[in-house]
């Protein structure tokens, strides 16, 4: 069997379990069969695979149809211009999440050396990119949870900034320090109630810890909100990676408690992503 023949066979499989990313699971899988890259294995589509891998490919494909995430068994994820290592014990990054990284490098000029603060870090993709973008900014992050912080610790030693980003596990109700120019987060914002709605892939494989937001889904974000008054200086900014329908209640609630110049950003499919605030005098 060739490699199109076996990834016709693999990708129709995984169709048939409505994984809607049939194609490029795939090909991805076999990459990782073959230890090469998804190029490679496209470039050289009537070359032979041999019984071994076949083996070793129809193993991940299983875990694939078991609805495992794709950058789960492949263990990586691209966001923004880098590779992460991801496992089950942090949220793999997303592309929406990207916009957040794009609002944030607008205001900072590269040679910028601003003071930031990334709360719950997770896999570090917010912090670490942000480090590789603006080198001289000084950068911290934290979360509550221990195996994430060793992830993210990974990921900056893999990526070069390990002795250059700060990293803490502790959770942000704990935390106290010096003020910060500009505090980021992506917080957990996904409502209790929706939270068995969520795709087989994310419910039954993602940290719940990095997903659920409480009843109201707001709940962390009024408590980052309130510590950040505290953490940011006077005219700090921050900035908030948000659910779709939670802009305007947001907004209403950083406006009442200390914050002003609240601004909503759409992600590229059109949706409220990210809030931006500014601390007030
Ligand atoms: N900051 C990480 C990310 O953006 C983790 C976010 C989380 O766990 N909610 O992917």
């Amino acid at each position: 069997m060739n490699f199109q023949e076996i990834l016709s066979k693999a990708s129709s499989r995984l169709k048939l379990k409505n994984i809607k990313s049939y194609k490029l699971d795939s090909e991805l899988l076999l990459a990782k069969t073959l230890n090469i890259s998804r190029e490679e294995v496209l470039l050289n589509l009537n070359k032979t695979i041999d019984q071994s891998d076949i083996k070793k490919y129809n193993y991940f494909l299983k875990l694939r149809n078991q609805y495992k995430p794709i950058a789960h068994i492949i263990n990586y994820k691209f966001f923004w211009k880098y590779k992460f290592f991801v496992n089950k014990d942090v949220l793999i990054p997303r592309p929406d999440t990207e916009l957040i990284i794009e609002k944030i490098l607008g205001i900072l000029p590269l040679s910028s050396n601003k003071n930031i603060l990334d709360i719950g870090t997770g896999s570090g993709c917010i912090a670490i990119s942000l480090k590789k973008e603006r080198p001289n900014c000084r950068i911290t992050a934290i979360d509550k949870s221990k195996k994430a912080i060793k992830v993210a610790k990974k990921n900056a030693e893999m990526h070069q900034v390990g002795k250059k980003v700060n990293f803490f596990n502790i959770d942000v109700d704990k935390y106290l320090s010096s003020k910060y120019d500009l505090i980021v987060s992506n917080p957990p914002y996904i409502k209790h109630s929706e939270l068995l709605s969520l795709g087989k892939d994310i419910k039954l494989n993602e940290p719940r810890l990095a997903l659920s937001g409480g009843s109201s889904g707001l709940e962390i974000y009024f408590k980052i909100i309130n510590k950040c008054r505290i953490l940011l200086k006077i005219n700090g900014m921050l900035f908030l990676e948000i659910g779709h329908k939670q802009g305007k209640e947001l907004k209403k609630y950083l406006n009442l408690n200390g914050f002003n110049q609240t601004r909503i950003y759409k992600d590229l499919s059109g949706r409220d992503r990210c809030i931006v605030s500014t601390k007030n005098k």
